[in-house]
């Protein structure tokens, strides 16, 4: 049997075993690294996947190898960096964009789709440079701007559109090599590479890409040894006429502790900004929102969200989430009547609607675990990853005073609380795994509704 072979045998006893959603996010994106007679290394896209499977599934896994090979074997994860990053040929015209914008369905409510292309990337006066920009880039990639500099605000679509351009570049090349990283995954590669002495395989990752995505490249501030590493990719991309694309929460002049002869490169290509969107766009992005979502709004309705909320599109989405929640909740069909009552309160929907209860239930559903065990003293680590994101979630969307949320928790200390609360936070804000998991839950805790 080949290692393909083995491995899909191996997922097939361990996908009986697990939620389809939970075998998505943590065995989905997985490979045979290595197997020899003692020992069966599985390549895995993040630390973080790496200790989960570790504390969660290596039973399972065990078994699972054990039983497809007939013998016991050593497991091993490793983390291969470009697995979650990079969009290969093997993904190719079918579904480009999966590791990305896979939708993951918690329950079987029916969510968003979040496929980040050109195609859905309402155009406006906000972004119509940016826009005209990536086309061009997508047009004559490395040939055009290199880079492309994006920047703007918090949800104003830097992100969106650096992967609408990845996506309609990989359509019309389905071989093209693509990475996209965030600046701290580029940092925690060099970092990892430097303490294991594996600068060559760094360097030939990055460098061998014919499209090279960073994403927020102001996280590279006064990380000096990342900011060489990446001044030489950047150059040897660019003498290779590789497309570059960065987007950033700021221009590059503004951006402190960055080396100078890194910032002019940022600012040798094109750069272009993105505003919070202008009423037309935001009516526009509410239209495709609904559309992708597969709810219809009238105008008058779209008109009326978009009027009270001059903010970014992020924020636009999530308060047209609230309100289609609560008229779905009421029962009521949408208009500018039952609307207007919605616009003040909406805000809170998710936290004034959901009890801890469910809070509890769709935390344990979705990583298979017990309420006994989730409020109970044990302190396995399996428990404690589920744990935290409840004291998260009672705290900073049901706004519970941490005191209380220790009470519902089987009457824990308040630090304790304060702890979990706060490593969450911390996650939410530096590692995609946990923001993609937060995304999901956050789904199964509206459609728990
Ligand atoms: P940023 O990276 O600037 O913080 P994102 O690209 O993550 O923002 O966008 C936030 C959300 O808003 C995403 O769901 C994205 O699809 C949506 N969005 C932003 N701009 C647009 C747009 N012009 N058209 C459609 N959706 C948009
Ligand atoms: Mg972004």
């Amino acid at each position: 049997m080949d290692n393909t072979k083995t491995l899909s045998k191996i997922l097939e006893s361990i996908k009986n075993e697990v939620s389809s959603a939970n075998y998505r996010t943590w065995f989905s994106n997985t490979s045979i690294a290595s197997l020899d007679q003692t020992r069966l290394t599985i390549a895995v896209p993040s630390a973080f996947i790496k200790e989960q499977l570790n504390i969660r599934y290596l039973p399972l896994i065990q078994k699972a190898v054990d039983t497809t090979l007939n013998k016991h074997l050593e497991i091993v994860f490793i983390v291969d960096a470009s697995k979650t990053t990079t969009m290969t040929a093997a993904q190719t015209a079918e579904e480009p964009e999966e590791e990305f914008f896979q939708p993951v369905a918690v329950h079987s409510t029916p969510i968003v789709n979040p496929k980040y292309t050109l195609d859905n990337f309402v155009v406006g006066l906000s972004n119509n440079v940016a826009y005209a920009a990536a086309q061009a880039v997508v047009q004559n990639p490395g040939n055009s701007y290199n880079p492309l500099f994006i920047y703007g605000g918090t949800g104003v679509g830097k992100t969106h559109l650096m992967l609408g351009i990845g996506n309609a570049i990989l359509a019309k090349n389905p071989y093209y090599k693509i990475i996209y990283c965030s600046s701290e995954k580029f940092t925690n590669d060099y970092v990892e590479s430097i303490q294991n002495r594996k600068m060559g395989e760094l360097r030939a990752k990055y460098r061998s890409a014919d499209l090279l995505l960073v994403d927020d490249v102001q996280f590279f501030s006064g990380r000096e040894g990342t900011q060489e590493e990446f001044f030489h990719t950047f150059n040897e991309l660019t003498t290779k006429n590789s497309q570059l694309v960065l987007t950033s929460d700021r221009p590059p002049s503004e951006m402190q502790k960055l080396e100078d002869r890194l910032k002019s490169r940022f600012q040798g290509g094109l750069m272009v900004d993105i505003q919070t969107p202008d009423l037309d766009t935001r009516v526009a992005i509410l239209r495709e929102k609904c559309h992708e979502k597969g709810d219809v709004l009238p105008d008058d309705c779209l008109n009326l969200i978009a009027a009270s909320f001059e903010t970014n599109a992020r924020e636009l989405e999530g308060k047209l989430i609230g309100i289609i929640q609560i008229l779905k909740i009421q029962n009521t069909p949408p208009s500018v009547e039952t609307i207007k009552p919605l616009l003040g309160m909406q805000a809170n929907a998710t936290s004034t609607k959901i009890t801890h209860k469910q809070v509890f239930s769709s935390v344990c559903n979705y990583f298979n675990i017990k309420q006994a065990d989730l409020t109970g003293p044990n302190r396995k680590k399996e428990l404690v990853l589920p744990r935290h994101i409840a004291m998260y979630i009672l705290s900073e969307e049901l706004k519970l005073t941490v005191e209380h949320i220790g009470q519902l928790l089987g009457g824990r200390d308040h630090t304790t609380v304060m702890h979990g609360r706060d490593r969450i936070k911390s996650l939410l804000s530096t590692d995609r795994e946990v923001q993609r998991l937060w995304t999901e839950l956050k789904q199964a805790l509206a459609g728990s509704n």
